[in-house]
């Protein structure tokens, strides 16, 4: 049905193996042109792997495992080959150029996945998640996403558009058969199957803002004078191995991030180069950095060192995280000298204090559990509803059904006339269809896939 593509699968550069992929009708009869099995009597078969050789003519590009997938019971849905050869960039760039050469087309980005979409193997919001669990960046992250590529969100969206559907079957009654008098415009559960959507959606839609938590991480900086022992903290928290070094590809120079996993929460470090490199920085992360640090993040880890008097800049500091409204934790380090500072001489700070020993590492573990527990705090209550969206997209569109579903209670309680309800009613539905693509625009589509690789 459509083109056959191919693409590299796996990251450029030198690895153990590469693997180039290709999905389409041509995909066999490619492989036949260009790849000899060690023993050229045997039947490839599906699903299985076999060794050879890649061929340009009579000249030999690599040594290869080979397989073949028969469609639909594949990524794509179509036939798929994926050839595994060793991870050199120049090796797999020229088996790529010989595919192409056969005949496939160069893949566009995410278009692996945007067939398996297309031949409805999976919807929208199980597409998203695919692209989501690349860029996980903790396994809780992970985990959401994998319960989106699972269907869950996708399920659910189909239960509240049942329930929306059978109002919608009633509301075409009363407008095709006026003579029959129904005189009530809703009965009592068709009315409670709105209510039902609108309490779910709402749930729905409290539940970004811990998903993005989950999924983005939060904007986290370290602050504090010189020698509180920020850099200290840092290492002892990136020590365990559960820092994630990330590059985002900007359009002028890589930023690199440099992620810790609490509990599974990613908190992205603002301004570590700050932290690092204090030396010549020494006298002047004062008060004036600070603030635009502050500004920057959505939680702050102010260190203080208990074995020193508290000074003026220390008061500013409070009073900018204060004046800004951010999360803040205050860390009284280095317990393990004599204090000078207790949790009486900060008691003005209404945020949460704890005491740690970065040296020492004591304190870290209670830290990074009062951390998450700080972070999430608004989402205790409301830990009975398990699914969480994590996509902005997802939320404008429930927030789209749930004003129609909000115009239609106006509607009835109004007594306006019943068309207004089916227009919010196929309103509500469109808006539920586009979380799962089943009404998708070409624009919706290119956003979701230009977020993807080539090759997945
Ligand atoms: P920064 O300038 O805030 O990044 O501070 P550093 O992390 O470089 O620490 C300054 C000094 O304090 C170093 O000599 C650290 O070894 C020391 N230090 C950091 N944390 C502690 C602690 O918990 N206890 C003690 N005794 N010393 C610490």
């Amino acid at each position: 049905m459509f083109e056959t593509i191919a693409a590299i699968s796996t990251p450029r550069g030198e690895g153990g193996i590469g693997i180039i992929r290709i999905s389409g009708d041509d995909s066999f009869e490619i492989l036949n042109k260009i790849f000899k099995a060690k023993n050229p009597n045997k039947d490839l078969g599906f699903y299985k792997f076999n060794y050879g050789f890649i061929y340009d003519g009579d000249y030999m590009l690599d040594e290869a495992m080979t397989v073949r997938m028969k469609g639909p019971k594949t990524y794509t849905c179509e036939d798929v080959v994926e050839i595994n050869c060793h991870g050199g960039y120049l090796v797999t760039q020229k088996i790529l150029e010989l595919v192409l050469k056969k005949g496939a087309r160069h893949a566009e980005k995410g278009e692996f996945t945007k067939r398996a979409f297309m031949n409805g193997r999976i919807d929208l919001s199980q597409a998203e998640a695919v692209m989501d669990i690349i860029q996980g960046k903790t396994e809780k992250s992970i985990s959401l996403s994998l319960e989106q590529l699972r269907g869950d969100l996708r399920d659910k969206i189909q239960n509240l558009k049942k329930l929306l559907l059978d109002v919608t079957a009633h509301v075409n009654v009363v407008l095709d058969y006026p003579e029959e008098g129904i005189d009530e415009p809703l009965p009592a559960h068709l009315r409670d199957n709105l209510e039902n959507v609108h309490t779910e959606i709402n749930k729905l839609i409290n539940s970004y803002d811990k998903g993005k938590k989950i999924k983005e991480g939060i904007k986290t900086a370290i602050i504090g004078k010189p020698n509180v022992g920020k850099s200290t903290l840092l290492n002892s928290l990136l020590k365990e191995e559960r820092a994630i070094v990330t590059h985002i590809p900007g359009t002028t120079r890589d930023i690199i991030e440099e992620v810790i996993n609490v509990r599974g929460i990613p908190l992205v470090l603002v301004d570590t180069a700050g932290i690092r490199e204090t030396e010549d920085l020494v006298e002047n992360i004062g008060v004036e950095k600070s603030k635009e640090i502050i500004e920057k993040s959505d939680l702050i880890l102010f260190v203080l060192d208990a074995s020193r008097e508290l000074e003026k800049d220390d008061h500013q500091i409070i009073e900018l995280i204060r004046e800004n409204n951010k999360k803040a934790i205050i860390l009284l380090n280095k317990i393990d000298l004599s204090r000078k500072i207790t949790r009486e001489n900060i008691d003005f700070f209404d945020g949460e204090i704890l005491e740690i020993s970065a040296k020492e590492e004591t304190g870290i573990e209670e830290m990074e559990e009062r951390i998450y527990n700080y972070i999430l705090e608004e989402d205790v209550e409301d830990s009975s509803e398990k699914l969480v969206i994590t996509n902005i997209r997802h939320k404008s569109a429930l927030e789209k059904t749930k004003e129609a579903v909000e115009n239609i209670f106006e509607t009835i309680d109004s007594e306006m006339p019943m068309d207004l309800i089916s227009v919010d009613l196929k309103e509500a539905l469109d808006s539920l269809s586009e979380i799962t693509g089943e009404i998708s625009s070409e624009d919706i589509l290119d956003h979701v896939f230009s977020n993807f690789c080539v090759g997945k």
